[in-house]
């Protein structure tokens, strides 16, 4: 745990007391301070009660006279103040962990932000609640998005004060492990025909979670259908040699040009075999038809160099075919023999659909395909997370991809 998280409150608390003491020797001439000591004048009251800080008489009360206080609070040396930092870092945190969501402050409360003071207007400067304190911000000062403590219920980074930031920020890593969505058990992890949702995969996926359960889908069906058919299935050979996967679901709709559009997940092969946690990505595209209509297609694209993986988790888009080559994936064992021959040609990719009941080669060049990086932070929980770092295996498996994994390990054993 970093230490900055649990000194700030304290130091807060303890600085303004010790100013206080340290001033003492030459009091300020206060309203109180005479009343104090006209009150002590006309008691008879012991001088030492004289200077009427509330602050003194409680340090007096508990540790005795001030003189104590003076030898072991101000002497540079020997400040207690630090020495059980660990213990407060921990019993900070606690805290914070164990947080109760607040009671919003009304807007009226409000005329202008609660930190910069600049006055709310419509438009320019709204206002916005702090989901951790529930005070009332405006944009510039509530910029951070932080995973919330585990009675707060909530699955992805909210909105948070620079301060409330401040403060959550070295707990996002237990949050993480805790409450954000990667880290729940997948709910929809049955693939078969008793599950109406896997009859047809929809090509807009709102969140990873979904991404997952159309990918695992697709993964099972193809599997479904390379154990019946194997020689339509994708070459054993192409399976071992991917450096990662993707899986899209693409609508493709209209009239002589088409429009296609979809989304889906990518995944790397780490070094070890193992799979890297899944990044969101969507694809769209046009194209020239002869026939009206729609369809929808689940793609299967076998990222075949570590170019590939690259291009998925370093640029913000690029075109499927244009600066990544894609093409019709070959099938069958005779392409088996194909590929070995040639060691599987150029291609950075091969691309698989599942269509009229067959696994064939699809092209899906013309597509431009970009990462979905606000899908990626509500799943893993933090704003800050690029497709490089869950690509390069950074970010250990997360459970709700759990179902996925399992398809991708029978399918590439
Ligand atoms: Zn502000
Ligand atoms: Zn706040």
């Amino acid at each position: 745990m970093d230490r900055s998280s649990g000194t700030p409150p304290k130091e807060e608390g303890v600085y303004p007391k010790i100013h206080q003491q340290h001033q003492q020797p030459a009091p300020e001439i206060t309203i109180r301070n005479l009343f104090a000591g006209l009150y002590a004048i006309v008691t008879g009251a012991a001088s030492k009660k004289s200077s009427g800080s509330s602050d003194r008489r409680r340090a007096e009360a508990e540790d005795g006279p001030p003189e104590d206080l003076w030898g072991s609070v101000l002497l540079p040396s020997a400040p207690p103040l630090f020495s059980s930092s660990a213990v407060d870092d921990v019993r900070a945190t606690k805290t914070l962990l164990e947080a109760e969501p607040p009671q919003w402050l009304p807007d009226s409360s409000a005329t202008s932000c609660m930190q910069c003071d600049a006055s709310f207007r419509p438009v320019t400067c709204g206002r916005h609640h702090c989901r951790f304190c529930g005070g009332i911000f405006c944009r510039y000062c509530s910029r951070g998005r932080c995973l919330l403590p585990m009675k707060f219920r909530e699955r992805e980074p909210q909105r948070v004060c620079d301060a409330c930031y401040e403060r959550l920020e070295p707990v996002q890593r237990i949050l993480v492990e805790r409450v954000s969505n990667a880290s729940q058990v997948a709910t929809h992890d049955v693939t078969d025909f008793s599950c109406m949702r896997s009859w047809l995969n929809s090509p807009l996926g709102l969140s990873m979670e979904q991404e997952i359960y159309k990918a695992t889908n697709a993964l099972r069906s193809y599997a479904k259908f390379g154990g019946l058919k194997p020689e339509k299935a994708i070459p054993e050979k192409v399976l071992r040699g991917a450096k990662g996967v993707a899986v899209l679901t693409i609508a493709k709709a209209g009239v002589v040009v088409t429009y296609k559009l979809g989304t889906g997940l990518v995944i790397a092969r780490r070094e070890d075999g193992t799979w890297s946690a899944p990044s969101a990505i969507a694809c769209a595209g046009l194209g020239w038809g002869a026939q009206m209509g729609g369809e929808l297609t689940d793609f299967i694209l076998v990222l075949r160099s570590p170019e590939a993986v690259r291009a998925f988790s370093g640029r913000i888009h690029f075109a499927l075919g244009a600066e990544l080559s894609a093409v019709a994936g070959p099938v069958g064992r005779l392409a088996e023999a194909d590929v070995r021959a040639g060691d599987g040609g150029t291609a950075a990719c091969y691309s698989y659909s599942l269509s009229k009941g067959a696994f064939v080669g699809v092209s899906v060049e013309g597509s431009v395909v970009t990462r979905r990086s606000d899908t990626n932070a509500r799943f893993y929980g933090d704003s800050y997370v690029t497709a490089a770092d869950i690509l390069s295996g950074a970010y250990p498996a997360p459970r709700a991809a759990y179902p996925l994994y399992e398809a991708l390990h029978d399918l590439f054993y």
